[in-house]
């Protein structure tokens, strides 16, 4: 026992250590945030109390009513906020208070700016939430005792804000937590009851239990002082300060906007606008309320597969877990909110969502929903789908090929630059739209990036014919669009494979070849001797105007992007051979039907296969010799 009593001083996470150097000297604006965040903790304390007093009553039986209470003592400037909630042991204390366990913490440190402002804002969208307190404190104490602990078993976790804290047990009657804060000089406004009643109404509102700060004191009576009468001080009393119900459970004409973007912030930990929201009571043979937020901007951890994802779960506004990802299919990973659903199990774990078809109906409509919040934002507010999409544009790709009974849909939400759009992004809708009426298909165009794209040779008889081509330069696409066959019932076609075929639209190509067809067809064969075994055919090319050659893959074997992925995850590639397509009327394919020096005739096709590649976004195989190649075929020249 006497060990466990002794306090001791341990350090801190690197991270967090930087974290708070930084909370305490330099961070000065926005600094009203602390509040919330602390009131968010113990509402959140509240909740998981609430949920093991399903299983163990005892835990609440002595304190059945939660809440948080805000206490000021002006003279030592101080401020507490204390919690009846889950409580934390001592080990939990360390753990929790002395280590940042969220992922991202690392980028979020690193994108810093260095200005306020942009900071702060950063902050709030990481949520640091109890270093927050730093803001205002230089000194912050936390006692704290779990709610199936002895008053024993206490603890106090100490810290002035520098590279160490102290914790140490104590007795504490009470389960729960205070979090006690020293102010700086500079932020001793936060004394100020009605400044904190304001800060509460403003960020906290929502919070499903009673906020509670000390009444004012009661005018003088005339016949005496009551309190004095009852012979000592009088027990202080304490009243609500916010509206203390569960924000989804109240009906949607009495919430007005900023009271859905302050609970948006408690949910997602972003302190920035949601893009969108809808919230919705579903009644019927399954019951269950929505509150769904698309965030404008993606959080830190938007690519990390192991960042926490999903709605937070109610049943019967009883808090069950967060992060439920079950309501959600990956690709919407950045949807936050609430689902609370009447029909549940109160013991439901994680397992059984995954076996409750209750819960597929749910995502299902979850989906619908969300994909309707899109499609309205990308019709009505075109500017903001734009930003939206640059955020989370290739999260959303990835349901092309996972949600198949959405597809349509998600394809119509995708925006892609094109041959004509300039700096500026279309929509599929608006690609068919402007297809002439000889057009068939929809044509696109996969490479390493945009820019690739736009200056491949693939497009020049699109150019020619001025027919419009999607232009993706994301890793995702070639995965992305390998699922997509079709919009509004017409084919896609990737112009890099297979046999070019423009119909109508480009049936003039035949007559306008202008090489002799006897050196044709010998540059064809010598190139296919030179070649050998690198291609699978030679053969005279329609896609071609202005470039000599071009490496055409068959229609399903794996593009580029592809093989770079598996290869680097070092799985098997699969061969496949592509086809050199060549231009007749380019001079270098006459010289090299014309040409009588047999090892220049090789470099030559060596060459021009070599910068077919290269225009097509892979690497040579060799390099080296295709600079020899060149150089001798320079010098020669
Ligand atoms: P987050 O809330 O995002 O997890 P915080 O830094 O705000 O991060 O808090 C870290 C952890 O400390 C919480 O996850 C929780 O376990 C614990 N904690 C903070 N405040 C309280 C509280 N009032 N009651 C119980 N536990 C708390």
């Amino acid at each position: 026992m006497t060990e466990a009593v002794q306090a001791q001083t341990l350090g801190f996470q690197t991270e967090a250590k930087r974290l708070l150097h930084l909370m305490i000297h330099s961070m000065y604006s926005n600094r009203d945030i602390f509040l919330r965040e602390l009131i968010s903790n113990a509402s959140d304390a509240a909740d998981k109390l609430r949920f093991a007093a399903l299983e163990n009553g005892a835990l609440l039986a002595d304190d059945p009513e939660l809440r948080v209470r805000i206490e000021v003592d002006p003279e030592a400037h101080v401020v507490t906020i204390t919690d009846n909630g889950i409580g934390m042991s001592r080990e939990e204390a360390v753990a929790n208070l002395g280590t940042i366990a969220r992922s991202g913490t690392e980028e979020f440190l690193g994108s810093l700016s260095g200005d306020q402002q942009q900071d702060a804002q950063l902050i709030g969208q990481f949520g640091i939430g109890f270093y927050s307190g730093f803001l205002v404190a230089d000194r912050i104490l936390v006692e704290s005792r779990r709610a199936d602990l002895a008053a024993e078993q206490g603890v106090r976790w100490s810290c002035d804000g520098e590279a160490e804290f102290i914790v140490e047990t104590i007795e504490r009657a009470a389960r729960g937590t205070s979090v006690i804060l020293h102010l700086k000089e500079d932020a001793r406004d936060y004394e100020n009851d009605w400044r904190l009643r304001a800060l509460v109404k403003k960020y906290s509102d929502h919070i499903a239990i009673p906020v509670e700060m000390r009444a004012p004191p009661p005018p003088p009576q005339a016949d005496g002082d009551a309190a004095e009468d009852a012979g000592g001080e009088a027990q202080p009393v304490y009243e609500r300060v916010n509206s203390a119900a569960a924000l989804w459970t109240r009906p949607k004409s009495d919430i007005g906007d900023e009271e859905y973007r302050a609970f948006y912030q408690h949910v997602s930990h972003d302190f920035r606008e949601p893009l969108v929201w809808a919230h919705n009571k579903v009644e019927g043979k399954l019951e269950y309320t929505s509150l769904i937020y698309v965030p404008a901007h993606a959080p830190f951890d938007l690519y990390n597969r192991d960042a926490p994802r999903g709605l937070k779960l109610y049943i019967q506004r009883t808090f069950i877990m967060d992060d439920a990802e079950q309501f959600l299919p990956l690709y919407l990973r950045f949807v936050r909110g609430v689902v609370d659903c009447a029909d549940l199990p109160l013991n439901v774990s994680r397992e059984l969502l995954q076996r409750t078809p209750a819960v597929d109906t749910i995502r299902g409509a979850l989906t619908k929903r969300v994909l309707d919040l899109l499609e309205g934002v990308a019709r009505d507010r075109s500017d903001d789908y734009l930003a939206f999409w640059a955020e989370f544009g290739n999260v959303l790709k990835e349901g092309l090929g996972e949600d198949h009974a959405n597809r349509e849909r998600i394809a119509g939400l995708l925006r892609l630059a094109s041959t004509r759009s300039g700096d500026g992004r279309i929509g599929l809708a608006d690609y068919v739209a402007a297809m002439g009426p000889e057009q068939q298909k929809i044509y696109y165009l996969i490479a390493d990036s945009e820019r690739a794209a736009r200056s491949s040779p693939y497009l020049e008889v699109f150019a020619k014919r001025g027919i419009e081509v999607l232009l993706l330069g994301e890793r995702i696409d070639e995965w992305a669009m390998s699922h997509l066959r079709e919009f509004d019932g017409k084919p896609l076609c990737d112009i890099s494979r297979g046999e070019l075929d423009l119909g109508e639209a480009g049936e003039d190509s035949a007559a306008e070849a202008g090489a002799e067809p006897a050196e044709r067809d010998a540059a064809l064969e010598r190139l296919k001797e030179a070649l050998g075994e690198r291609v699978a055919e030679v053969r005279i090319s329609t896609r071609l105007t202005e470039s000599p050659a071009c490496l055409v893959l068959a229609e399903h074997a794996l593009g580029p992007q592809m093989r770079k992925i598996l290869s680097a995850s070092g799985q098997e590639v699969p061969e496949a051979k592509p086809v050199l397509e060549v231009n007749p009327d380019h001079p270098l394919v006459a010289r090299i039907g014309s040409e009588t020096d047999s090892e220049r005739r090789d470099d030559l096709a060596r060459v021009l296969y070599d910068q077919a590649a290269l225009a097509a976004g892979e690497a040579l195989e060799d390099p080296a010799d295709f600079v020899r190649r060149l150089n001798r075929l320079l010098l020669a020249g």
